[in-house]
């Protein structure tokens, strides 16, 4: 595999600070003191937004036809984007799980 030129690597590193400003701002949302109903709105569709992000992750990050590897990394299944994302869904102290729970002890 050919190495990136410095040019190449630099598009990247923008590329990269471009989506981590983007991810950056939907935190900050979360960390305002008082939400107006537009804020409200905001974070509704976040939500969803993020969802979305994840749920094709896991769609992408899925086992290669007849295979263990994942289709994206390579990797043996469960790869690293999908231990990822279990570790943040499946764990106590993080809302994914605190809902789910709720609704099992609601009925
Ligand atoms: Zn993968």
């Amino acid at each position: 595999m050919d190495t990136p030129s410095p040019a190449l690597m630099d598009a990247f590193g923008l590329l990269r600070e471009d989506l981590y400003v983007h991810l950056e701002e939907a935190s900050y949302l979360a960390d305002d003191d008082e939400w107006s109903p537009e804020d409200m709105d905001r974070a509704r569709q976040l939500i969803r937004d993020l969802v979305f992000v994840v749920r094709g992750l896991l769609v992408e990050h899925r086992t290669q036809e007849g295979g263990h590897d994942c289709t994206i990394c390579s990797a043996p299944w469960p790869c690293p984007v999908v231990n990822t994302i279990h570790t943040v869904v499946k764990d106590p102290q993080r809302q994914f799980y605190a809902l789910v729970e709720r609704v099992h002890e609601n009925g």
